[in-house]
Formats: structure tokens, C-alpha cells, sequence
């Protein structure tokens, strides 16, 4: 991680164990973090910051290096041990005397990875100009406390516990109950094995689990909940006759579905799904989503009479832009879901829970999607070096937006007459550009996307030729 200058991304600091993720690293880090909530808290009270992991092999050995830094820096550091991100972000909401907390994870990287995410003391993902502030601790010497004024650690029990029971509190429990709905659960051998169980225990659902120990090789599949990777999932649901298969990432802020049938749900149609729940629960209320979501979420809401706002992409912009406009709901097409009564952040077991009053409100889960509008996507990416991605919008907005209308809020996303699109964006961590291209019709949606893609190439090669590299 050699350009210490950004080294949050758009996920926190993230990499490979003894790699660029070493202990000197965390601890330096550990330290920065301590500095900043030291500085951030009330005069006079203890620097009170909760600190969690997911189940990956070197959680321990990442968890001991940013705890020492921690307590050098003065911070009474709780450890909530394993459980999901959206339960140590409501352990810190809930809890005045905490000041913010660290969770650490690598979401649905492989298991060599592991990173570390920043929250807030309102239990929100960390905002930029806090992880801005840590960024240049982190670049200084960072002096540690006199040995009468270190911090202390200690473990703190049923915060999953407490999380379940909080999630179990905005959602009909007796009428899940009464259903007596079957389940199968993927807990990806992740941070859920534990407070997913039991959240279906506690909702009378009778859950079939998969993969549910901790066991941070991931020897179930990849953690990136994706249709592939959740093949044993999608035929047990089918098997064992349950009403639904539930899926998560690895640190469990994001979940995903199958229908009875034994068919993925993809991300966008589960969104749009609770998204129409939501706006039949809330007349006339606004959902907030990223540019890069299907029009099929725009499409429903607005016909369920309620108004849609596009944002760049990432949660915890989506999470602020909810706080500002005072929408209830909203979220990504990556399954991770925001409900802004519970939490401002990414929940798994909030939309499980949500998914389950759907189907016992609205029928099985196979004919929900049967009834949505239906759209297609096609995605490509090109390779695109990070000093030229500027480049390549300016001028890829100079040839596509007399096309349509063109919106700007993330790369270049141009709106079609016939109201298809194509998303132009470049991506945050890799030297990619990518293309998504949207539409009604497959063939126009493929059509749209390869042009797209040649032009992108052309410009390309015109800005390889015409600058020294
Ligand atoms: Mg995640």
C-alpha cells in the first residue's frame, strides 16, 4: 500500500494479510484511529470504541495489532468479538458512551484478505473527512500515553444478540410467525453464522443452514454472494421444499435470495421488491438508489406513487443522501439494503427480515418477481489507466450526450428516448472503466453496450498516441 496519501477506499483500508495488509500498518493505523476518537470525544470521559471482526483466519492477528494501538492512544477498546458490520454500527448508535468504532473485514474479498472499516460514533460508515483526518495521523509520528493513562480491552457479550432482537422489533414478528415459512440459510461461513439462525428462530421460520460455523478459509464457496457461488444454496431450497434461500456476504451487511423454486434473485429485483413494500408503507415517499441501479426500481416506485433520487455510487452516500432528504429506504443492487428506522447503513438481517413480511404479505416469492417490469443489462469494462479515466469521460460525454439526456452524478450515465441507458463509470479501485448498458430489448441493450465499449477504445488509442505515457 505504497500511496499511504488515500488509504481508505471505497470500503476502508483493505488487502492481503502479510502482504499490504501487515501488522506495522494496523498498528500505526490502530494508533491514528486512537488519535482521532481521543480527539473527538468529550473532555474528561473515556475514549470508549467498540471493535469487531468477521470470522476470517487472521482476524485474531489484526484485531491484537489495532487494539494495542488503540489502547496506546488512551482508548478503552470493547470487543464485541464475531458479528456482522450492521451490528457493530448499531452497537455504536445505541450506545452514547462509545465514540465509534472499528470492524474489521474484508466483505466478500477471498480469504486472504482483510481490511479494517471505520464507524462513526452515530454507528454510520465513516465520512470521508474523518478518514481524511486519520490518513494524515497516520503519515506523522503519533505519541503514545504514559504508561498510568493506557486504555484498557475488554469483551462485551450479546451485542449479536441485541442486534437480532432490534431488527425482530420493526417488522410484524407475529404475523412471520404465524406463516411457519422454511428457509435455507448460506452464511457463507461468515460473520452472521450465528445472529442469522437466530434471527430466523426468533421469526418461527424453520431455517435449513449452510455453511454456518466460523470458518474464515471459506470452504463453503467465495464470499461474494453471487448466482454461481450459491449453486448448493439454490438446490437445497428446491430440495428440502422451502418457501425461500437466504445468502450473505462475508461480514453480512448485504443479503441475497432465491425463490421456492430454487432460482436466484438478483440484487435489483430484491430492491425493487422491498423497495414497493416500502413505498406502500410510506405514501409517497422518496427512495434513494445509485445511478447504477436498473430503471426497474425507478419504473415501480414511481408507479407505487413514490419518487426516486439517483446518487453516486457507494452505500454510505446513498445512507447520507436518505438522512438529508428523510427517505425511508433505500439501497444497492448488490443486495445491500438501508432502512432508515433501524440503521443508516447496509443491513442483511433487517432485509431478511423485510423479505419475509413481503412473502407473507404479497405470496410466494417466485411470482413477485414473475410480476416485475423486466429489463436487460449488459456490462463490459475496459482497461483504462487511472490518470486518463478524466480523459475518457470528457470525452465520451462530448460523443453520447447529444444522444440522450446525460447525467453526470457518476461518470456519464445517457438516458435514451426510448428510456434505455448506458452508464459510463469509472471504477474507484481498478484500473477499469466500466459500461452498463440498460435496456427493455436485449438486443438493444448488447447493441448499445458495444458501441459504447468501441468508442471508449478508440478514444483510448487517441489518448495512448497523442500523450507520451
Ligand atoms: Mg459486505
Amino acid at each position: 500500500m505504497s500511496d499511504t496519501a488515500r488509504l481508505f477506499g471505497t470500503n476502508g483500508v483493505r488487502g492481503v494479510i502479510n502482504e499490504d495488509m501487515t501488522i506495522d500498518l494496523v498498528l500505526q493505523l490502530g494508533k491514528s484511529i486512537g488519535k482521532h476518537f481521543s480527539t473527538v470525544a468529550p473532555e474528561g470521559s473515556d475514549v470508549s470504541v467498540a471493535l469487531a471482526t468477521d470470522t476470517r483466519v487472521s482476524g485474531d492477528m489484526i484485531k491484537s495489532a489495532v487494539s494495542s494501538g488503540l489502547m496506546a492512544t488512551g482508548c478503552r477498546v470493547l470487543d464485541l468479538g464475531i458479528v456482522p458490520t450492521p451490528a457493530i454500527q448499531f452497537y455504536v448508535k445505541t450506545h452514547d458512551d462509545v465514540v465509534g468504532g472499528v470492524m474489521i473485514t474484508a466483505s466478500h474479498n477471498p480469504p486472504q484478505f482483510n481490511g479494517i472499516k471505520c464507524i462513526d460514533g452515530d454507528g454510520t460508515e465513516m465520512a470521508r473527512e474523518n478518514e481524511m483526518t486519520i490518513e494524515g495521523y497516520y503519515e506523522t509520528q503519533i505519541p503514545c500515553n504514559p504508561w498510568n493513562a493506557i486504555g484498557s480491552l475488554e469483551q462485551v457479550t450479546g451485542a449479536g444478540e441485541a442486534y437480532v432482537e432490534a431488527v425482530i422489533a420493526h417488522v410484524d414478528a407475529a404475523e412471520i410467525r404465524k406463516a411457519g415459512l422454511t428457509a435455507v440459510v448460506d452464511c457463507a461461513n461468515g460473520a452472521a453464522y450465528q445472529t442469522t439462525p437466530l434471527l430466523l428462530k426468533k421469526l418461527g421460520v424453520r431455517a435449513v443452514t449452510l455453511n454456518a460455523n466460523a470458518q474464515g478459509e471459506f470452504p463453503g464457496h467465495p464470499s461474494e454472494p453471487t448466482e454461481d457461488h450459491l449453486r448448493d444454496m439454490l438446490r437445497l431450497t428446491k430440495d428440502v421444499g422451502a418457501d425461500l434461500g437466504i445468502a450473505h456476504d462475508g461480514d453480512a451487511d448485504r443479503a441475497v435470495f432465491a425463490t421456492a423454486e430454487g432460482n436466484f434473485v438478483s440484487g435489483d429485483k430484491s430492491l425493487t421488491l422491498i423497495a414497493k413494500t416500502m413505498v406502500n408503507a410510506h405514501p409517497g415517499c422518496t427512495v434513494v438508489t445509485p445511478v447504477s441501479s436498473s430503471s426497474m426500481v425507478e419504473e415501480v416506485v414511481k408507479e407505487n406513487g413514490g419518487d426516486l433520487i439517483y446518487t453516486a455510487v457507494g452505500s454510505p452516500i446513498v445512507a447520507r443522501r436518505m438522512m438529508a432528504e428523510g427517505a425511508p429506504f433505500g439501497g444497492e443492487e448488490n443486495g445491500g439494503l438501508i432502512f432508515a428506522d433501524h440503521q443508516y447503513c447496509r443491513d442483511g438481517a433487517m432485509t431478511i427480515a423485510r423479505m419475509l413480511e413481503c412473502i407473507v404479505r404479497f405470496g410466494p416469492l417466485q411470482e413477485q418477481i414473475d410480476a416485475l417490469p423486466k429489463f436487460y443489462v449488459d456490462k463490459r469494462k475496459i482497461e483504462c489507466p487511472n490518470n486518463r479515466k478524466n480523459d475518457l469521460i470528457t470525452n465520451m460525454t462530448e460523443v453520447f450526450s447529444s444522444r440522450g439526456q446525460a447525467d453526470t452524478t457518476d461518470g456519464l450515465k445517457v438516458t435514451f428516448p426510448d428510456g434505455g441507458w448506458v452508464l459510463m463509470r469509472p471504477s474507484g479501485t481498478e484500473p477499469i472503466f466500466r459500461i452498463y448498458s440498460e435496456s427493455k430489448d436485449p438486443a438493444l441493450a448488447e447493441s448499445r453496450g458495444a458501441e459504447a465499449e468501441k468508442v471508449a477504445q478508440e478514444i483510448m488509442e487517441r489518448i495512448r498516441g497523442s500523450q507520451p505515457s
